[in-house]
């Protein structure tokens, strides 16, 4: 990209002079450095090209500069289309993926020096490409089975699996990374701040562009234990724990809800979008003609639509929505719907039992889970606590039970019962100094409730 050239287009699309001058003046003197090994290089050399490097203007400027080349693409008919809509070149900034048909359906991947060709199939043929036919300037571009656009990875027939994979390992990367600051479930931050950093530093990573290829079926399923498995370890809750437990106890919702969120937050974006793109064209194509079974990104929108009980999608292309309601309308249905079903699935457990009904809350993690200080000796008694509740706590009942070899039941504290749940919380004399007091606040609370209630004064029981 050339200055005089950005300058240019500032002017043609009708920027003031006053931006263009302050513009043109941050690129006038632009001048570089290289630092290796803490040492600088001792002289500087002028940039005459490219946007300034994590510049804040860049991105935009450099959008400015790239568009009428864009344009002319769509213009020219050429290359990929959806009906008479042409979308052959799908661009973020610098990374364009040219669409082409050739013969049948393929898909190019041009970049500088790191263009390669993707092929893709569609539902029923294959292609062969031969190496050494494509070429770009003269030189061989290579054919892959899988190639990367604006961070998503596209593969030959599944790219929703080959994302997947991505992100998982690039999840993996950014918890070890998170370690050190103590992310790492057992001795580690408590629940709350855990989940709090999971929210804004791991989950966008998990779910990076699957609002675009998304993942269902067995891809969805993998993802999900995954995802669990993770919680779970954050959490230190066992393995084998209920899975709404996890929900339940984070006040995280799970994966696909996530993912629906994005997918829904995406096509509002679209509909507000000028009634000119080539987005909003598509989306007002394929919700009108595509049938139920159709592999269209809309559909499968649509039928998202359907199951959180959301208005029709094609209505709302026409009756623009801003875009504070329609994301409280969509965050609403979804929380309710997940929220429901959590509840719901939470009775089916017999280990969860001493849950109450209905205590799932979107984003609000459970009251056993918060550490009343920051003092770590606090901090490790979560863990337990969570495990009592949760059904996963073993005592020398369950031992006995499910060992095959012969274990006492007695409690290896007291020697004078079985160890049951009771036993441990309620009638162990090994554990009575601790309880002694816990008890007595308990007690004390109480009968305070029932005395207000009694003076007919409203009351929060949770408090
Ligand atoms: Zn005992």
């Amino acid at each position: 990209m050339v200055h005089a050239n950005l300058i240019k287009r500032l002017h043609q699309y009708g920027f003031s002079n006053q931006s263009i001058l302050s513009i043109d003046n941050l690129y006038q003197n632009a001048v570089s450095y290289v630092k290796w090994d803490n040492s600088f290089s001792e002289d500087y050399f002028k940039i005459e090209q490219g946007v300034q490097q994590g510049g804040t203007l860049s991105a935009d400027l450099y959008k400015l500069y790239i568009n009428p080349l864009l344009n002319f693409l769509c213009d020219s008919g050429l290359g990929g289309k959806i009906g008479n809509i042409n979308c052959c070149a799908p661009t973020c900034a610098d990374d364009v993926a040219l669409l082409a048909y050739f013969s049948k359906r393929e898909g190019y991947h041009l970049q500088p020096s790191k263009s390669v060709i993707l092929p893709v199939k569609s539902k029923a043929k294959t292609i062969e490409t031969n190496l050494g036919f494509w070429k770009l300037n003269d030189t061989v571009m290579p054919v892959v089975d899988k190639a990367s656009h604006i961070g998503i990875t596209r593969s030959q027939n599944n790219s929703a699996q080959t994302t997947v994979e991505e992100n998982l390992k690039k999840t993996r990367r950014a918890i070890y990374s998170l370690m050190g600051t103590g992310l790492h479930g057992e001795n580690g931050l408590d629940p709350e701040t855990s989940i709090a950093m999971l929210r804004t530093y791991i989950l966008p990573i998990l779910t990076y562009g699957l609002e675009i290829v998304i993942p269902k079926g067995k891809i969805l399923d993998n993802l999900q234990i995954q995802y669990k498995k993770l919680l779970k370890q954050i959490l230190s809750l066992n393995i084998n724990v209920a899975d709404p437990a996890v929900y339940l106890i984070s006040g995280l919702l799970p994966i696909e809800a996530e993912i629906h969120l994005k997918i829904l937050s995406l096509f509002g974006n679209i509909a507000r979008s000028n009634k000119n793109s080539s987005e909003w064209k598509l989306a007002e194509r394929q919700l009108q003609i595509k049938s139920f079974d159709s592999n269209s990104w809309f559909i499968d929108m649509k039928k998202i639509c359907i199951k959180y009980n959301l208005e029709n999608p094609l209505s709302l292309l026409y009756n623009e929505m801003s875009k504070g309601k329609w994301k409280k309308m969509t965050t609403t249905a979804v929380h309710k719907y997940w929220t429901t079903r959590i509840n719901e699935e939470i009775m089916y457990y017999s280990s969860l039992k001493y849950i109450p009904t209905s205590s799932f809350k979107v984003g609000k993690i459970h009251p056993l889970a918060l550490a009343n200080s920051a003092n770590q000796r606090d901090i490790n008694r979560i863990p337990i606590r969570i495990k009592i509740a949760t059904g996963t706590y073993i005592l020398q009942t369950n031992r006995a039970a499910y060992n095959q070899n012969n274990v006492d039941p007695t409690c290896k504290l007291c020697d004078q019962a079985e160890e049951s749940l009771s036993h441990f919380l309620l009638c162990c004399r090994a554990l009575d100094q601790i309880r002694t007091p816990i008890l007595k606040n308990i007690i004390c609370k109480c009968s305070e409730l029932l005395a207000l209630q009694h003076s007919n004064i409203q009351l929060d029981i949770c408090n």
